[in-house]
């Protein structure tokens, strides 16, 4: 049946691309889960706006490539510290059809990833998926990240904390680096990316406890579009008053 399924959708042709673009050879379970998640996306799709971005290429170059593309130093060899070799607990931020962390949790299921979003129905889908796959390393919640960041049990909490396309990178910054404990690492997925950013992101990163560890311009496979991902540390905590109320970090970026 899921057989079936990949050699009419076709997302499996690119399986090659994983190995030549990013050094990575997902196995069968991947590639299956994958799929599934994709044909997922087009059923719900009919009853909501998920995403636009439907045809097998765009999606797997878009969608899933984009997602892996943050986390491929991990997807290669390179290990994230935890204590008493715990796994890695990832959050994604305003995840809203689970993209960059449902496959990230599919192409790492030894780490624990939760994602949210402020928006239920995306979340009620999310779990839809998790549920059907049968994942136990995902877990989606509907909650603002101005709120998450407060609360006892997600503050200071995560190894990583991913976002892509939720808001301008201050902005990003402040709902990501309270999540992260310390030594932890933000990862800002962002598209065009200039000096001038990287300066205004460098004042607020400093007042939230955190640095610009480093910063990756990449290509997409396909259509050659430019990609950034900015690579934040927390190195000292991040003070009580951040995350600031729901709304203010978007209307008074730090
Ligand atoms: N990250 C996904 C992706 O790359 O496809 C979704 C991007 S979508 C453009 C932005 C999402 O961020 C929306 O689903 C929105 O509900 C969510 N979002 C925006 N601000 C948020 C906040 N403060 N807390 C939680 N979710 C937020």
């Amino acid at each position: 049946m899921a057989k079936n399924i990949i050699q009419q959708s076709g997302l499996p042709k690119y399986i090659h691309l994983w190995q030549s673009t990013m050094n990575w050879q997902p196995d069968e379970g991947h590639i299956l889960e994958f799929q599934s998640f994709y044909d997922f996306i087009l059923e719900a799709n009919q009853q909501m706006n998920l995403t636009r971005i439907v045809e097998p290429k765009e999606f797997w170059e878009k969608h899933l490539w984009d997602s892996l593309r943050g986390i491929s130093p991990f997807l290669q060899g390179d290990s994230i510290a935890t204590e008493n070799e715990m796994p890695v607990q990832l959050i994604d931020i305003g995840t809203g059809a689970g993209f960059p962390g449902l496959p990230i949790a599919i192409a790492r299921p030894d780490w624990q990833v939760t994602l949210f979003d402020s928006t239920n129905k995306k979340i009620i889908f999310i779990n839809s998926v998790i549920h059907r796959l049968g994942m136990e390393n995902a877990k989606a919640i509907t909650a603002r990240a101005e709120e998450l960041g407060q609360e006892a049990e997600h503050r200071s909490q995560y190894h990583v904390a991913v976002t892509r396309a939720v808001a301008e990178a201050s902005v990003c910054a402040e709902y990501a680096l309270p999540l992260l404990k310390i030594g932890g690492l933000g990862i800002l997925y962002r598209g065009n990316w200039t000096d001038a950013e990287t300066d205004s992101l460098e004042i607020a990163v400093k007042k939230l406890g955190g640095a610009i560890d480093f910063i990756e311009k990449f290509e997409t496979p396909f259509s050659k579009a430019i990609r950034h991902c900015i690579y934040l540390r927390k190195i000292a905590p991040t003070p009580e008053e951040y995350p600031r109320t729901v709304g203010l970090p978007s209307h008074k970026p730090l």
